[in-house]
């Protein structure tokens, strides 16, 4: 529908393209004008080594065999990759932890009533793909961290299993107390399910994959296409690492041999319950025997049959027992010194470990991260060397409770407190559109080096491609002219997910996720079939989206190293803040409206007089208003910072003016060290009410949204969960937090002025 308008927008930036003079590249933040020229020869440079070829040979290799936590390939990999690291000329080792790993004992589903049916389970060897048929070192169908239990009950379909859906089954009259709840995937991050299942009384939860989410609903399914086959399933953790994540014996210390540890009895991010995922094959049966009333029209999926709430008829007998061993794991960690700032560290991560064979999952990410670690060699051989000190990491264990690097950020927490710049994190990476999650204060960084990386298959910069993407993308005509017209593209904050965690939530370390995708559906994620037949026939099957992951993160740590200035901004970051605040004050006035309206309509006899005497209907109780709240801390402390972000802005300017000579006396006094405690300042010792390992004010996971990031924590979910004092308090504690923020940047304003002077 936008067509003839993009048209129009690339005709004008070829024009301005050309009218520009070719020799004068756009200025580099944080750099003076004599080192950005340096800084974009090298950056040149580097971009220039990644090599698909490479990206493949390394995916072949790693990906050879299941390689899970504990398994003999995750370590041969490590020591693999290790050597790789130290051929290219790092300072490289192996960093051991020992952690509890559940692995299945005893699994097993059955439709007890009315009809027997026992599931498979399994799944099946596909001729083509050679190595789905490993099926001895695969690790079986499970979900990791899922109590060990043995329970019978009538089985309920619950859609996704998160909250709201138990409000809607209320209402229809269906408890799940005492029955086996079946959700499906999708909704909300998979331990949600089996934690909402839980508080609800149920005592045994099934996740199954219905086609309708990554199954033939959505295209041909392996190996005549990208999406799940009927016996496709997908692993993964059920660990409630809203809590914490890591080690769940170990919580907020490395777990090295002879950490202190707590009993598996004191564990409290086990489930409450067993769980274990189905395939649609095995699900179907089960479903198919439900009887009770009709599930809500957007709770259907595509299997062919029409789907019902039970409880029951069918019952079902689920059985889950898991060895609940320690297992050692193996992060591998390369360093390149710095010269000149060797106590300022630039950490970059990508897990190894999967839940098989793992070419999606976490290879394809990992596999940059390694033409990365090369092209850095190479460049020292040619005489480079950054001014701050790199590290790279390749995690272990991510897959089940982002162990490798929670470990490890936890074990070397005071250093990393002390010196750690940046985090930049990737994951699975495959073809389209550039994306980042991340810190706000390098939002308009990240947005700087995507204009310099080159789209390998339309060839504009990622940053343009992804800007014309939000046009046409935009749900209303203010975000279509906010595409169009702010300088920066907004970046989505953090919530959990990947390795990226620990650093930004626990450690307030300002923090990114960079990767490409959108043009790389499927639906093979934590199944056998995620390997290398799969990626190489449905994925980046060139690997020049591998390549631009390598050349995006290399160039962003590259420039973060190098920097005479870090370059942080403080703009944009309370530019969000100040959307943070209003969607903060739009909650609670939805909320107030809601009740308000529902009680006027139980008042009028709105439910009495339109339910169907022949279906069950429970009205919903009256609501109490939600009370007032005063939002003017928040206000004023967010003001507070753009007003200093300002200040600081207008001083870098003045700083950059001449070449930028002021840039190298500001670097040599005490603003770097103010810019690097930036965002440990957005953190509070006490952590999050109820949690307080997750210290970041502004980004957490949600408590009931697990991956989904909730921002200003402390407030948003108090006001959720109807906790108006505490939500009182939230506003406080942040107003607090943000009013120190708006202090250092100010400071660091102030440190400026003095050197331009
Ligand atoms: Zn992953």
């Amino acid at each position: 529908m936008h067509r003839w308008k993009l048209t129009v927008i690339l005709v004008l930036a070829t024009l301005t393209l050309a009218a520009a003079p070719a020799e004068e590249p756009a200025p580099l933040q944080g750099f003076s004008a004599n080192a950005a020229r340096g800084e974009r020869e090298w950056e040149g440079k580097f971009r220039s080594v990644p090599s698909p070829d490479n990206l493949r040979d390394y995916m072949k290799r790693l990906s050879a065999r299941p390689h899970h936590v504990g398994s003999p390939y995750d370590k041969q990999n490590a020591e693999w990759m290790l050597s790789r690291f130290k051929d290219w000329g790092w300072d490289a080792h192996i960093e051991n932890f020992e952690v509890l790993f559940p692995t299945p004992k005893e699994r097993l589903v059955e439709l007890v009533e009315p009809t027997k049916f026992t599931a498979k389970l399994e799944e099946p060897t596909v001729p083509e793909d050679p190595t789905s048929g490993q099926h001895d070192e695969q690790l079986p169908t499970y979900n990791a961290y899922s109590a060990d239990g043995d329970v019978t009950g009538p089985l309920v379909y619950v859609n996704y299993g998160v909250p709201e859906d138990y409000e809607q089954l209320e209402r229809l009259g269906i408890s799940v107390k005492g029955a086996i709840i079946i959700a499906r995937y999708g909704g909300s991050w998979r331990g949600i399910k089996p934690k909402v299942g839980a508080e609800h009384g149920a005592v045994g939860c099934l996740i199954y994959s219905d086609p309708s989410g990554d199954g033939y609903a959505q295209g041909d399914v392996f190996p005549a296409g990208a999406y799940r086959p009927r016996e496709g399933v997908q692993r993964g953790s059920v660990m409630d690492d809203t809590l914490y994540p890591g080690d769940p014996l170990t919580p907020g210390v490395g777990a090295t041999k002879d950490a202190k540890r707590l009993r598996l009895e004191e564990v409290q991010t086990i489930t409450k319950i067993p769980v274990l995922p189905l395939s649609y094959g095995d699900a179907q049966p089960l479903l198919a025997a439900l009887k009770g009333p009709m599930a809500p029209a957007s709770w259907r999926g595509a299997l062919p049959f029409p789907y019902h709430l039970g409880p029951g008829p069918a019952k079902v007998h689920l059985k889950v027992k898991s060895n609940w061993d320690i297992k050692t794991l193996y992060d591998v960690i390369a360093r390149i010194d710095g010269s000149d700032y060797p106590d300022e560290w630039v950490v970059r991560g990508n897990h190894h470990d999967a839940w098989v064979n793992g070419a999606e999952d976490p290879l394809s990410g990992m596999v940059a991260e390694l033409e990365e670690a090369r092209a850095f060699g190479e460049l020292l051989k040619q005489g480079w060397k950054p001014k701050r000190t790199i590290i790279y990491c390749a995690w272990d264990g991510e897959e089940p409770a982002l162990l490798g690097s929670t470990e490890w950020a936890e074990e070397h927490a005071d250093e990393l407190t002390r010196k750690a710049v940046a985090y930049i994190n990737s994951d699975s990476n495959g073809r389209g559109y550039f994306f980042v999650g991340g810190s706000h204060s390098l939002e308009r960084f990240i947005n700087g080096v995507a204009r310099d990386i080159e789209d390998p298959e339309k060839k504009v910069s990622v940053w343009k491609r992804s800007q014309l993407k939000r046009i046409q993308d935009a749900g209303s005509p203010e975000d279509r002219q906010e595409a169009r017209e702010r300088p920066d593209l907004r970046i989505g904050a953090l919530g959990s997910g990947s390795d990226y965690g620990a650093f930004v939530d626990h450690l307030g370390i300002a923090s990114l996720n960079l990767g490409y995708g959108g043009e790389d559906g499927g639906g093979i994620y934590h199944s056998v079939y995620d390997d290398f037949y799969w990626y190489t026939h449905f994925s980046d099957t060139t690997f020049v989206y591998g390549r631009a992951l390598a050349q995006t993160a290399g160039t962003a740590v590259m420039r973060l190293a190098d920097a005479e200035l870090l370059p942080f901004d403080f703009s944009n970051f309370a530019d969000t803040l100040h959307k943070y605040v209003d969607d903060l004050k739009k909650l609670l006035k939805t909320k107030q409206d809601e009740a308000r309206e529902l009680n006027k309509e139980i008042e009028e006899g709105v439910f009495t007089a339109t339910t169907d005497p022949q279906k069950t209907f429970v009205a919903p109780p009256a609501e109490e208003v939600p009370p007032y709240l005063n939002f003017a801390p928040l206000d004023n402390a967010t003001d507070a910072l753009t007003q200093s972000a300002q200040r600081y802005r207008k001083a870098l300017e003045k700083a950059n003016a001449n070449g930028g000579a002021a840039l190298a006396g500001a670097a040599s006094g005490p603003l770097n060290a103010l810019l690097v405690q930036s965002e440990r300042k957005l953190t509070r010792p006490e952590g999050l009410p109820g949690r307080p390992w997750y210290k970041h004010e502004i980004y957490a996971p949600g408590v009931y949204t697990g991956y989904g990031v909730k921002t200003m924590p402390a407030v948003r979910e108090s006001i959720e969960q109807k906790k108006w004092k505490q939500a009182e308090e939230g506003i406080l504690e942040v107003g607090r937090i943000l009013a120190a923020e708006a202090a250092l940047v100010n400071s660091a304003a102030e440190e400026l002025e003095k050197v331009i002077k």
